[in-house]
């Protein structure tokens, strides 16, 4: 092993990782388009987008342009007081592009962050329209929010964390998720939960927070975007807000430039992220209402929220670009082309005796096991195989940027067959 790589065991913790007994880690030395590069030479045709963010592929000569031009202009400067053309452009774009109620922007640095900041929004409006009871949050199980603790509340109980962090996690409120997949309509259970919940506890509840249709990190589960509209009206029914987290389904992930449009539904704030800047540099956003933005401040205070990186101009600018190149690309057009691909090809997987489910909408799809896949190994046959594909529990899932060829996805997608044929033999 060589010094880095050790160094890099003993010194680095990776994302949901062990100190103790670190899983492997491959050393990239640069990335371009679809394919990155190992220090040791080989090239990965990548089928992660870098957890859902790389949607124009890797080293883009427009995005490098965008960070290069606005940094002879000013890296960052701090947004308390200050306020500059990269941030105000890419506000004014957002404003634009999401549902039309959503009129006010808040610029923070991660998915989690803007997690956090809508349930702020929530807890701080109702605090200040005099009903400071209402201040938990509802949501259905499976879910995934984020890491930090107002957003961890929120993940789904169970494979999210709680049970470590339960003395001082908030208690919220658990509804099951509709089990109507989309293109079905709604089981006759499906809406029960959440419709039982709020008749219960909507004197307490601030808001109902929902990854709207695809339910990313915590089990990659798809829904009938029907269940949204029973939710929306429960939560005028019941005085609660609804918060869209489309931090994962955001800018045409799921075939829609947001997953909401699926049903038109307008929630009452909305957090993007990951896609947000093409992968390039971290940046997150909650969007509201006039009624949420100018409610939080009814009784004279502000919103108590102001990252030291708040609205970084670099972040801005990349993803004022990122966006531009949504629409140049005809993104519709390529993520539609990838969806039918994928099924076509993915398809034929879900009678191979190691699968349990294959589904897939937009660009994303999932090929879910009997059983939970071992990681590492699994990983280095696709490494072997030369692809990247992360998996995770029983889901090995594909979310390639918007840019990949028809040739490069099909080595995904064959690869997604050597790895389940290779479990059998892993186990
Ligand atoms: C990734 C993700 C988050 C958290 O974003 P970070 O940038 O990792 O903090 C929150 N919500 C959803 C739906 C996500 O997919």
């Amino acid at each position: 092993m060589n010094d880095s790589v050790q160094f890099d065991r003993d010194h680095i913790w990776h994302p949901y990782t062990s100190m103790v007994d670190p899983l492997p880690t491959y050393a990239v030395v640069s990335a371009e388009g679809v394919r990155i590069r190992l220090a040791d030479g080989r090239e990965l045709i990548d089928g992660m987008s870098s957890w859902w963010c790389a949607i124009h592929g890797y080293n883009h000569p427009d995005l490098n342009a965008a960070v290069h031009g606005q940094l002879d202009d000013v890296a960052h400067v701090m947004f308390g007081g200050f306020a500059h053309e990269p941030a105000i452009g890419l506000a004014r774009t957002l404003v634009e592009m999401t549902p039309p109620e959503l009129q006010h922007v808040f610029f923070c640095d991660s998915g989690s962050v803007a997690v956090e900041v809508a349930i702020k929004m929530a807890i701080q409006y109702w605090h200040a329209v005099g009903r400071p009871e209402k201040h938990r949050l509802a949501t259905i199980r499976g879910g995934y929010h984020g890491d930090t603790f107002g957003a961890m509340s929120v993940c789904d109980p169970v494979t999210g964390m709680h049970e470590r962090f339960r003395a001082v996690l908030p208690g919220q409120l658990f509804a099951d998720r509709p089990i109507a997949r989309p293109g079905e309509s709604l089981h006759p259970g499906d809406i029960h939960g959440m419709e039982t919940l709020l008749a219960e506890h909507h004197a307490e509840i601030a808001a109902v927070i929902l990854e709207p249709v695809v339910q990313g990190a915590g089990g990659m589960w798809f829904y009938a975007p029907e269940y949204l509209d029973h939710v929306k009206a429960l939560c005028e029914r019941y005085d609660v807000l609804l918060i869209f987290d489309e931090i994962a389904t955001g800018f045409g992930r799921t075939g829609r430039l947001f997953a909401c449009e699926h049903a038109g539904v307008q929630p009452d704030i909305m957090c993007l992220g990951k896609a947000l800047t093409g992968g390039y540099l971290s940046l997150a956003a909650t969007l509201a209402t006039t009624r949420i933005a100018h409610g939080v401040s009814a009784d004279g205070g502000v919103l108590m929220h102001g990252p030291t990186f708040m609205a970084n101009p670099l972040a801005c600018a990349v993803a004022a670009r990122s966006i531009e190149l949504l629409h140049d690309n005809d993104w519709q057009a390529r993520v539609a082309a990838i969806e039918a691909q994928l099924l076509r090809e993915l398809r034929p997987y879900a009678n191979h005796p190691a699968v349990r489910d294959v589904r897939v909408l937009g660009a994303i799809a999932v090929v879910q096991t009997h059983d939970p896949v071992p990681v590492a190994e699994l990983q280095r046959v696709f490494v072997d195989a030369g692809v990247w594909i992360r998996p995770f529990n029983d889901l090995v899932y594909l979310m390639p940027p918007y840019v990949i060829e028809e040739n490069d996805l099909s080595a995904l997608t064959g690869s997604i067959g050597l790895g389940l044929d290779a479990l059998t033999r892993l186990r």
